[in-house]
């Protein structure tokens, strides 16, 4: 029996405020209070779109830790470089993503890539922030490329609509991207005027984030640029109409109902295991970049 999910919300971003010296970011969530509702997604940051000139320098975000989660970088423009103090790094560009499972701590940094850097560009990315359960959370950092060949698509409501499994899996495509917990993320392309169905699984979390575009949701409410529609747990389809040419990533994803204690760049369950994870920084037990 198809029920509609209802909008609980539409969230606007915040200002612009730069992470590091080369992303120029919008934040979704955490910001505006919306945390359970949204687990188990910890944050949502969309960088640019922004033109960058050619340079030499290196752009981006230098030597930083993370420990008790996984952040999911997906490129829509441009080339981010990556390189971690588990030996893992790697290139990626408009329709890659890369999973990176902190869990009980890297150390890594992520830059505008060298080669793209030299011709300047734009830059347009998003960066997902996704917790890990207590018992993953000091588990050993794994990491994913996720190149834009390897993710399945197919169409949504006919031509007119693409989507793309990043992971988890929709009407039987599995998303070549591995996740811990059970997480449905997908990239939409819809042409104007078009309409489709999405089905959602009852129980998860969902978000639907509009890039550019527009959408029209159950037939009413209206999700612009750089907005995200907080979908209600409850029900499995989303009616969507799109009112120009429209990018959207869907994230939907069974809520973690643990505690969430945060700082920064450490995501954990108590604010002793905070404390230990500054300390472990502090004392070089994330490892350090070669
Ligand atoms: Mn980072």
């Amino acid at each position: 029996m198809t029920q509609l999910k209802s909008v609980k919300g539409i969230y606007k971003p915040g200002s612009t405020h730069m992470v590091g010296d080369g992303f120029p970011v919008r934040n979704i969530f955490p910001s505006q209070n919306l945390t359970e509702e949204i687990s188990p997604f910890l944050l949502l940051d969309y960088a640019g779109p922004a033109s960058f000139p050619p340079t030499n320098q290196r752009l981006g975000v230098g030597e930083h830790p993370h420990r008790g989660f996984e952040t999911v970088t997906i490129v829509y423009q441009g080339k981010v470089a990556h390189r971690d103090s588990a030996g893992n790094g790697g290139t990626i560009g408009p329709g890659d993503v890369q999973w990176m499972t902190a869990a009980s701590g890297v150390v890594h940094e992520e830059l505008h890539e060298q080669a793209w850097a030299k011709e300047g560009g734009t830059l347009q990315m998003i960066q997902l922030w996704v917790n890990l359960p207590r018992s993953l959370k000091m588990s050993a950092p794994r990491y994913q490329t996720v190149l834009n060949k390897d993710i399945p698509q197919s169409n949504l409501g006919g031509q007119g609509g693409v989507l793309r499994v990043i992971a988890g899996e929709y009407e039987g495509q599995q998303g070549p991207a591995k996740t811990f917990t059970p997480v449905h993320l997908y990239d939409l392309k819809l042409a104007g005027g078009h309409q489709a169905e999405l089905h959602l699984p009852i129980g998860y979390n969902t978000g639907l984030f509009v890039l550019s575009g527009g959408l029209v949701l159950n037939g009413s409410q209206k999700v612009g640029e750089a907005e995200m529609a907080l979908c209600d747990p409850q029900g499995t389809q989303v009616d969507l109409e799109a009112t120009g040419e429209t990018r959207v990533l869907v994230l939907s994803g069974e809520p973690i109902l643990e505690p969430v204690a945060r700082m920064g760049p450490f995501v954990m369950n108590t604010e002793e295991e905070l404390v230990q994870a500054v300390n472990d920084y502090r004392a070089g037990r994330m490892g350090r970049l070669e």
